[in-house]
């Protein structure tokens, strides 16, 4: 399988070229063609396999897709990830390939001036990387809100659990409109993990590496 293959613009396979990404990792091979077909997936699946760019290229074709960007206000995308390091890492990682669209990408975690993270949020944006806390705070201050976000992931939702997040994900979850496309990565499977995936996702793809 190879990224052509799976059908992404000219603008997104050059930003892809630039990264020397040949060919797509096992669970990119996997989780591509379901999450850019519109669905709802569950990956189990590790850091160092490639998940992120599984979630965030989709991400990308779906930003693109949007026909009236101007209209609405707040972020399409949003991807809350346990810690500020996988935060970070997940934007940058966003940062390469939603360059060249004219893409947005707003980083959202604690240990960064909230005063500064209101500003970005206010100026716009259209992916948001957050960590839950910093992410409610946020919310709380109006300096976004969800209504155009249509596309939500939870990475890495057994560690935001084992982190205690669980209330806030539940609230973010929940002021997201239900007809959006929800992604789930996790590396185990727990059974409150589980429970949530049943109440959050709709016919979900289950994919493992
Ligand atoms: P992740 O598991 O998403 O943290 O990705 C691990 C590393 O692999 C990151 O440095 C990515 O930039 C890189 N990577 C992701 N997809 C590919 C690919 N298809 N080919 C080569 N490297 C990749």
């Amino acid at each position: 399988k190879t990224f052509e293959d799976c059908g992404f613009p000219g603008e997104l396979m050059k930003a892809i070229a630039k990264q020397a990404y040949e060919k797509p990792t096992p669970i990119q091979c996997q989780a591509l063609p379901i999450v850019l077909s519109g669905r709802d997936i569950i990956g189990i699946a590790k850091t160092g396999s490639g998940k992120t760019a599984s979630f965030v290229l989709p991400m990308i074709v779906h930003i693109m897709d949007q026909p009236e960007l101007e209209k609405e206000e707040g972020p399409i995308g949003v991807i809350c990830a346990p810690t500020r390091e996988l935060a970070h890492q997940i934007y940058l990682e966003a940062k390469k390939f939603s360059k060249a669209h004219g893409i947005r990408v707003s980083a959202v975690y604690g240990g960064m001036s909230k005063l500064e993270q209101f500003k970005e949020l206010k100026a716009g944006c259209e992916i948001v990387v957050a960590t839950p806390g910093r992410l409610i705070d946020m919310i709380k201050m109006k300096a976004l809100t969800m209504t155009r976000t249509t596309y939500l992931v939870l990475d890495e939702a057994d560690r935001m659990f084992d982190l205690g997040f669980e209330p806030q994900i539940r609230s973010i979850v929940g002021q997201i409109r239900p007809d959006r496309q929800t992604l789930l990565f996790s590396a185990t499977m727990p059974r409150k993990v589980e429970k949530l995936a049943r109440e959050i996702l709709s016919d979900p793809v289950r994919v493992t590496v």
